[in-house]
């Protein structure tokens, strides 16, 4: 199955570019995936997965092999993500950084800690509450109000694989401090603001991420999560985007650090989530994303949108990604994509063909009665 699902991708996307992959290794030694049938390769299960897989490794370009090891474990609380350390880099910034196993394999590294993600699962909490897509590999289903959609938990969770892991404490009596000696380049990207310390006179200063792809995505360093002890969230602590507090568009990006969607909406890698990736060092490229699983001239876009990225590849196809989309505002809008033309219209705003290569990372300014894009920085590539 995970070759038909690379076809189909391959045939989504008209500029043949390399995407990562990643292998999912199964491993049930408490049997509670075998119970419920999700040994099974041709299992909903792990078709999510793979899914997951595609969709993620489709923003990488790489023709890498990302190791998975899921690992079913009752003591996990839900789902949990996590890495292998890769290359040793050794002292950066008086620090000592490990990469994530994940991105020394994306950059054709040696691996011998292997695999290079880790995703636990506990069955019992996964089968009662997130809803594996009944057509993976199109996102085709209908996600069932009061579930979360199963390849929306999978992407997040191997985003923290990526490296989206913070190294420091969130205890009251250590904030913010490392627990232990080694940092990975997502820590060297996250600061305090104000004093660069984690509380001023009492008061908590926000961590930030402050990469540049994400600081032009964000328009400005990215708050990332804190609740305080005793908060359902508490768990989520400077490893993911915003809070449950912020208004759009930390909400609804794939690592926020809110609760997981129960609408009937689902989650995916918006231009945030992509900056994350890329400022740690991996190579991204922007997605197409067909909600539908069909690609056509039309693009539907739903709710408010926050964040779009389109970037011309070659002078034969183009691709971008259209995401983020509004929970509470179901309001829809278009956009159309001429391929002859080479002609991406939203609204009002049109982009024209262009013999060079660009990036442009726009920004949508939400207004209710009339949604419109300003353009919030662009980019000529080399
Ligand atoms: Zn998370």
């Amino acid at each position: 199955m995970r070759r038909l699902a690379l076809i189909l991708l391959g045939s989504l996307c008209s500029a043949s570019v390399a995407a990562a992959n990643f292998d999912f290794q199964f491993v049930d030694a408490e049997s509670t995936f075998a119970q419920r049938g999700w040994m099974d390769s041709s299992s909903l299960f792990q078709r999510n997965f793979r899914a997951a897989g595609v969709l993620l490794g489709a923003a990488i370009a790489s023709d890498q092999t990302i190791t998975v090891e899921v690992r079913a474990d009752a003591n996990t609380a839900h789902f949990g993500g996590g890495l292998n350390f890769g290359l040793d880099r050794g002292l950066q910034q008086g620090l000592h950084v490990l990469e994530p196993g994940a991105l020394t394999r994306v950059l054709g590294g040696v691996r011998t800690n292997t695999p290079d993600i880790v995703v636990t699962v506990n069955a019992a909490f996964s089968e009662q509450w997130y809803w594996p897509d009944t057509q993976p590999e199109t996102r085709g289903g209908v996600v069932p109000q009061g579930k979360t959609d199963l390849i929306s938990i999978v992407m997040h969770e191997l985003v923290h694989g990526l490296g989206v892991s913070a190294r420091r404490s969130f205890d009251t009596a250590t904030l913010g401090q490392y627990y232990d000696n080694v940092r990975i380049p997502y820590d060297l990207l996250t600061r305090f603001a104000g004093n660069g310390l984690p509380s001023e006179n009492g008061v908590y200063n926000q961590l930030e991420f402050f990469g540049p792809e994400t600081v032009m995505t964000n328009g400005g360093p990215l708050k990332l999560t804190y609740v305080s002890p005793g908060n359902r969230e508490f768990s989520q602590n400077f490893s993911h985007i915003g809070d449950c507090s912020d208004a759009l568009p930390y909400r609804t990006t794939l690592m926020n650090g809110c609760s997981v969607p129960v609408d009937g909406s689902r989650l995916k890698l918006t231009p945030y989530d992509l900056g994350l990736i890329a400022d740690m060092g991996y190579p991204v490229r922007s997605v197409f994303f067909a909600d539908s699983g069909v690609l056509s001239t039309a693009v539907r876009l739903e709710g408010v949108m926050y964040g779009a990225r389109l970037q011309r590849v070659d002078t034969q196809g183009y691709e971008f990604d259209l995401v983020n989309t509004s929970l509470s505002n179901r309001a829809e809008s278009e956009a159309s994509f001429d391929s002859s033309s080479g002609t991406l219209t939203m609204n009002n705003l049109t982009i024209n063909d262009s013999p060079q290569r660009y990036n442009v990372v726009m920004k949508l300014v939400p207004n209710v009665s009339n949604l419109r894009f300003t353009l919030h920085s662009a980019t000529l590539l080399p």
